[in-house]
């Protein structure tokens, strides 16, 4: 208080008044601080506020991606069922030919795997009307709705057999508005059935509501069934086809094998009758002529009465033609036996190499007439064979007797022999005349002589070689001719190796 007597007024405003100034300047001073926090929490504030809506931003987008990954995951599973079912209908349709087993397998449950409620399979049938081969979902009604409305819209069928696929999927057309009248649905696929020949039907899936609409990928997905189907379908048909033909062939050759059989036996009767008249006519010219032959022989003796020269030589004449006669009688005779079975056969084993150096002998003033070289050729392993001796050696004498006669003078004749499998191949070559190609299958017929130089001047049958063939055939050999005219020809003939025939007998008076 005493301060304040000794302070005068003026000095205590002055104090007073610097000392408001000093609060006001204070006061100033922390309202500026205060007034900067301001606005820098004001710009934090801000600052949070767009961090906040960025975030607010964020989620929305995250809630969204998740919305769009769930229809993107559905949509996976959704494809991945249809494939799991497409694959599972290909592999079983693709293992039948048969078509009613085709349909039989793409069976409802089987149909429903594709997640379509509505499933509809219609082919043509043989009179070219739609047929429904599969359904599901559809009514009884809808179906007949559905086949003829498609039947009756030749625009849409002609769309569908150019190849074109139908879906809801795609942009909106008059034909898709059709589609939706004609299958109601409002979500579809339809695609044509089809193979190389053209349109076999069409596939139809779709569904009702608008929660399960139908993309792209579907429209793949029953674009690739359609064709899975249709190449059954085809393979199907194409062994259809096959099986048909093939019992119509089985059937053709079953009445052909009839034809044969009843010719055949008509033909072996026939033979059969040749062999006993040709017998008959032979045994009752054989008694005859032997008495002209014998006869012949008496008168030129002389014992009945002296000849003079020109009988003497008709005589001889006769007696020749005589010996031919009964030559080609008895030939005649042994085809006949032979053919009929009532030769002979005596089978027993003898040496190949001894017997053709037995027919050289026999032959070998004709081979020396001719001057022709011989040479015979015969594997070392060959033995004995089992054969009826006199026959074969009929055979030898028989092709050797034709090659010295069809031969010029200094041509060779080679007799080979060598085992093939279980049989023994002969050869018999001459350097002669040879044989066309035309004259070769008719060789071995009976009476048949080639037209040549030496046959119109060398007398002869045309039985030896049909004689040969038929003893040949009789010990269950081959025998065929291959030639080259004027180079040669070669007589080829088998034997087994081991007898697999029996014996046959000769009937008692034959
Ligand atoms: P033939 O000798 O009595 O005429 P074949 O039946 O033995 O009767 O022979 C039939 C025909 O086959 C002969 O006329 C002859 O034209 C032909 N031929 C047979 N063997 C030969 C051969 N080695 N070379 C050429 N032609 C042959």
């Amino acid at each position: 208080m005493d301060l304040f007597y000794y302070i005068n007024p003026q000095t205590l405003f002055t104090i007073i008044g610097g000392l408001l100034l000093l609060i006001s300047g204070l006061m100033t001073f922390f309202l500026i601080d205060k007034n900067l926090e301001c606005k820098k929490l004001q710009s934090d504030l801000n600052k949070l506020v767009r961090s906040f809506h960025e975030i607010d931003e964020q989620a929305k987008l995250i809630v969204k991606t998740d919305l769009e990954l769930n229809k993107a995951q559905e949509e996976l599973d959704k494809r991945l069922n249809g494939l799991e079912a497409l694959q599972k209908t290909s592999r079983l349709i693709s293992t039948t030919l048969d078509e009613i087993e085709i349909f039989t397998r793409i069976d409802k449950s089987l149909m429903m795997d594709l997640g379509f409620e509505k499933n509809l399979i219609l082919v043509y049938d043989s009179a070219h009307k739609f047929k429904c081969r599969v359904d599901l979902g559809f009514s009884k009604e809808e179906i007949e709705h559905i086949l003829i409305s498609l039947q009756n819209d030749e625009e849409l069928q002609s769309a569908l057999k150019a190849g074109n696929i139908f879906s809801s999927a795609t942009q909106a057309t008059l034909k898709n508005d059709k589609i939706i009248k004609i299958f109601r649905v409002a979500h579809f696929v339809l695609t044509p059935i089809l193979c190389k020949n053209g349109m076999l039907g069409v596939l139809c899936v779709g569904n009702r509501s608008d929660a399960s609409a139908v993309t792209a990928g579907d429209e793949e997905l029953i674009s690739i069934l359609a064709n899975q189907i249709g190449q059954s379908l085809e393979n199907a048909q194409l062994f259809e086809q096959v099986y048909r033909s093939s019992q119509i062939l089985e059937s053709k050759v079953q009445d052909r094998t009839k034809q044969l059989a009843s010719a055949l036996e008509e033909v072996q009767k026939i033979s059969k009758t040749k062999s006993e008249f040709i017998s008959a006519v032979s045994h009752e010219l054989r008694t005859p002529l032997t008495s002209i032959k014998g006869y012949a022989s008496i008168l030129m003796t002389g014992k009945l009465g002296e000849i003079p020269e020109s009988v003497h030589e008709r005589l001889d004449k006769i007696n020749k033609h005589s010996d031919n006669l009964v030559k080609m009688i008895n030939d005649l005779l042994d085809i006949s036996r032979i053919e009929s079975g009532r030769a002979e056969m005596r089978f027993e084993k003898h040496k190949l190499a001894a017997l053709i150096e037995n027919v050289h002998d026999i032959l070998t003033p004709q081979l020396r007439e001719k001057n022709i070289h011989w040479t015979i050729q015969i594997d070392a392993g060959i033995d004995e064979i089992p054969m009826d001796r006199n026959q074969i050696e009929r055979v030898f004498i028989n092709l050797v007797g034709n090659a010295i006669k069809f031969t010029p003078p200094e041509g060779t004749i080679t007799v080979t022999a060598r085992i093939d499998e279980k049989m023994v191949q002969v050869e018999v070559t001459d350097t002669g005349i040879g044989i066309s190609s035309e004259d070769l299958p008719k060789l071995f017929d009976e009476f048949y002589r080639v037209e040549n130089d030496i046959n119109q001047y060398v007398k002869g049958t045309g039985l030896g070689l049909s004689l040969v063939k038929k003893i040949i055939e009789a010990h269950q050999g081959k025998i065929w001719a291959t030639s080259e005219p004027n180079k040669g020809t070669t007589f080829h003939f088998t034997l087994p190796l081991e007898k697999n025939i029996p014996d046959q007998t000769l009937p008692e008076g034959s």
